[in-house]
């Protein structure tokens, strides 16, 4: 089957306002730019998918079902706003976690690239013609160990971002398609 390039995001903070542990539908915030950056990369027909650390759940601060409601409200909000969400791969394992199966190491908590490979498996992705883009050293670490570009997102306007990310990796390829 062809493999197709792609844009992986980071969750909190990279696309919503994270102040702690978010996970009540009552605090979702975008982050400036994320609504038009995900219209863009929609409508250059590109596959996104989000990964993101919730280590909240291994904490036990919320469930894995407030994590999914969470999300469910992303999707839908993503797409009344004319972008789309394709998947969302999760880490619900911390170092911290009172359990020790939660707390052992594994192979999907961000700088890992497990849930990288994970979706690329699943979606047939080609991740070293994809880009990675979070707020954090860990995601950009993840991204690298994946063979993926990888962008930190430091603050300001995440469409400025995704316009470069944009002409820099995708603009030969989505020339001649309108
Ligand atoms: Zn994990």
């Amino acid at each position: 089957m062809p493999q197709k390039p792609a844009i992986f995001l980071d969750r909190d903070n990279t696309l919503i306002h994270d102040d702690g542990y978010i996970f009540e539908i009552e605090k979702f915030a975008w982050i400036t730019g994320a609504v038009a950056a995900l219209r863009r990369f929609h409508q250059a027909g590109l596959p996104v998918f989000i990964v993101t650390n919730q280590g909240g759940i291994g904490r036990g601060i919320f469930t894995e079902s407030d994590m999914h409601n969470f999300n469910h409200h992303l999707i839908d909000a993503a797409e009344k706003a004319g972008g789309g969400i394709t998947d969302i791969a999760f880490c619900p394992h911390h170092p911290l976690s009172p359990d020790p199966v939660m707390a052992a190491a594994c192979r999907c908590r961000k700088p890992e690239p497990g849930l990288l490979f994970d979706l690329a498996q699943k979606w047939q992705i080609d991740l070293g013609a994809s880009v990675m883009i979070g707020d954090r050293d860990s995601d950009v670490e993840a991204g690298k160990r994946a063979d993926m570009a990888a962008y930190l997102f430091d603050r300001g306007d995440l469409d400025q971002l995704a316009k470069q990310v944009m002409d820099r990796h995708f603009t030969a390829k989505t020339d001649g398609s309108k």
